[in-house]
């Protein structure tokens, strides 16, 4: 397949500007590529709780010049509370590890999604151009070009189109199929939103722990500053529920996450008032190939590995990385770029999965409930907690620094 040059440029549009997304733009336009981002949100879509930058996403943000800069804006939080969610009461804390970070004297990275999204977007600095507010409609594609029409922007002719857009992936709507084909569901829903910081947290993590499991987990990264929230349920069975309607989410969320003491029902009174608002079941996303002609997945979109393990967002860094790498390579041969893309990732994919998968279907262990409050740290309950640097799954990366044109010094 030949591609053609638009002013010796390969014109490329990505659709979605969040991690996967903005990685691969930050790449691609070091290496020459022209890019155009459409993404559905008003700007890059603000909200999240926290995710990790570990393994070999900590080598990929170190190549792109960011790892200080997201360390400096990392959540630096200082430890962790355990309460128990029926009576509310506090029965652990330590300032060794948070459940979602880890140990602290691992070398991953803790960050706010939004956080890291800005990081990226300020690296990706004015080198592509943004539609937002916008999302594509149609894709058709030729041996030449792709033809892509949008709900509000004039229609465009790109070289090749990629879906950096999520687990409920647009492009992959439009070019492979319905979700139900490629989506796992492992049995959990989560709301991740923003509320005031009601229990005064102060770089501090709060669980609330029900029969061993969390079921609601705040963190602020300061006493001034908001707390981000999640709260979960387990369903065994996918529910039915419109994916647009906010305030449908939020009445589901408020009737299946069960009142087990007060402090749960003040956050969900406090999730009415919240305007970033995320919900969705856990899922992974299955599927033997990620590319099609000049259509290509990258990060949830193609293959996340699940809230899980909080492994998707690595994952999405790296395959950017990869896939940004191979087009360098290879771009007058696209099958040849998205086969290597695939040959390098799948495995490490397969593995992270698999973990993530294994670990949904147990109980997410945090603490067994002494039935007593420690106020002082306790070592002897560490090991109780989920190591995430166990789940960090190597990754040797090739280089691709010989297709920079521009790019930081490797
Ligand atoms: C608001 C939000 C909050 C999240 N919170 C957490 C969290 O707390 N913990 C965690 O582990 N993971 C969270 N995730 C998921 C996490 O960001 C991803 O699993 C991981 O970082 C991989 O990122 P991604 O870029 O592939 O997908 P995502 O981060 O999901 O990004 C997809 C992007 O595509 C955009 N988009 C969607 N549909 C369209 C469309 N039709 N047209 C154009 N753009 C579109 C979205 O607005 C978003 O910017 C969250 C995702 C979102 C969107």
């Amino acid at each position: 397949m030949e591609l053609i040059r638009n002013e010796k440029r390969l014109h490329v549009l990505i659709s979605g500007a969040s991690i996967a997304g903005l990685s691969t733009a930050y790449w691609l336009t070091k290496y020459g590529f022209d890019i155009t981002i459409v993404e559905r949100a008003a700007h890059i879509r603000p909200g999240g709780q926290a995710v990790d930058v570990r393994g070999p996403a900590l080598e990929v943000a170190e190549k792109m010049g960011i790892l200080g800069i997201i360390r400096e804006n990392s959540t630096k939080l200082k430890g962790m509370s355990i309460v128990d969610a029926v009576s509310g009461s506090e029965i652990y804390s330590t300032h060794e590890q948070t459940l979602t970070g880890g140990r602290h004297d691992s070398p991953d990275v803790e960050i706010l999604r939004d956080d890291l999204c800005k990081v990226l977007f300020d690296a990706v600095d004015n080198h592509a151009k943004y539609i937002f507010n916008d999302t594509i409609v149609t894709i058709d594609q030729d041996d030449q070009a792709v033809n892509v029409t949008f709900a509000t922007a004039k229609p465009q002719r790109f070289d090749l189109v990629i879906g950096a857009d999520g687990i409920r992936s647009n492009v992959r709507k439009i070019v492979f199929g319905a979700d139900e084909q490629f989506i796992r569901y492992l049995g959990h829903y989560v709301a991740i939103f923003t509320m005031p910081n009601y229990f005064e947290l102060d770089h501090w993590e709060m669980i609330f722990q029900y029969e061993g499991t969390p079921v609601a987990v705040c963190i602020a990264k300061e006493k001034e500053s908001e707390a981000r929230t999640y709260l979960g349920f387990s369903s065994e069975l996918p529910l039915e529920y419109d994916h647009r309607d906010i305030d449908a989410q939020k009445r589901l969320i408020t009737e299946r996450a069960t009142d087990l003491c007060g402090k749960i029902s003040k956050i969900k009174e406090l999730m009415q008032g919240s305007s970033n608002f995320y919900f969705d079941s856990v899922n992974q996303t299955i599927m033997d190939n990620w590319a099609k002609g000049r259509i290509v997945l990258v990060g949830d979109a193609g293959y996340s590995v699940s809230l899980s393990l909080g492994q998707s967002t690595s994952v999405a860094i790296v395959g950017a990385y990869v896939l940004a790498g191979e087009l360098a390579a290879h771009h007058d041969d696209l099958r040849t770029a998205f086969g290597n893309y695939e040959k390098e990732l799948r495995e490490y994919i397969i593995k992270n999965q698999s973990l993530a998968f294994e670990t949904s279907n147990e109980p997410q262990q945090t603490q067994e409930i002494p039935g007593q409050t420690s106020e002082e740290d306790s070592t002897t309950g560490s090991a109780d907690l989920p190591d995430f640097g166990l789940s960090v799954i190597p990754l040797v990366l090739k280089n691709y620094s010989q297709h920079l044109n521009n790019g930081p010094q490797l």
